[in-house]
């Protein structure tokens, strides 16, 4: 099966409204401030952005809060005047899913069940609030998988009745500019994950000193 190129969807989009002048609201996920970065750049000249934090997988909570309040950091310093919604903590929907997956690697189906649960409170979410597109940060990452990020947010949006915005940000050096902009911003960069699997593999990879 031919490999659909997620960058070039985005791109031609992004053409197509600098071409016509339109501006749609777009709801964007926001995993955390170092993948929101270079996306919020990207696309903030030809949309209308809400970020939307909401990333139960995130364990502990002074962890979750920390992110959060690392990109509430990131876009006062940037001065986009953007709105961001946050999500009180609770876990709870990621430890329903993630039960019984405990131990699969990353990439498996716990992680998939985890962005699905993130893609579909946004779809859900840029419903409510009647925006014209939705989308998430995750795709800008090495080590997720784009194709299953967009398929999954293809189907979101047929159950919710809004466009998913089909993206691939990790294109044109998207990961490396983020890499800059951290460095820039002095932001916080996470050295796992999100949640306390991905956080005791990390440990088990590089067990702390002393
Ligand atoms: S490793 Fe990351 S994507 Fe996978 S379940 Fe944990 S937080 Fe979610």
């Amino acid at each position: 099966m031919e490999k659909v190129n997620y960058g070039r969807m985005l791109d031609e989009k992004l053409a197509e409204l600098t071409r016509t002048g339109e501006r749609p609201a777009l709801l964007l996920h926001a995993c955390c401030a170092p993948c929101s970065s270079h996306t919020l750049l990207y696309l903030h000249s030809n949309f209308r952005i809400t970020l939307y934090f909401y990333n139960p997988n995130i364990a502990p909570e002074e962890e979750y809060l920390y992110r959060r309040d690392e990109l509430l950091r990131l876009v006062k310093e940037l001065g986009l005047d953007i709105p961001v919604i946050d999500e009180a903590y609770d876990p709870a929907p990621f430890y329903a899913l993630a039960n019984g997956l405990e131990d699969l690697p990353e990439r498996g189906e716990r992680c998939q069940r985890c962005i699905a649960l993130r893609l579909r409170a946004a779809g859900t979410k840029a419903a409510e609030l009647g925006a014209d597109y939705f989308t998430t940060t995750l795709t800008i990452s090495p080590h997720k998988d784009a194709a299953f990020i967009n398929c999954c947010g293809g189907e979101v949006a047929e159950e919710c009745g809004v466009a998913y915005l089909f993206s691939d940000f990790k294109k044109h050096d998207g990961y490396k500019h983020s890499i800059e902009l951290s460095h820039q911003y002095s932001l916080y960069r996470q050295d796992y994950c999100g949640c306390v699997y991905s956080r005791i593999n990390k440990e088990k990879a590089c067990p702390a000193e002393g």
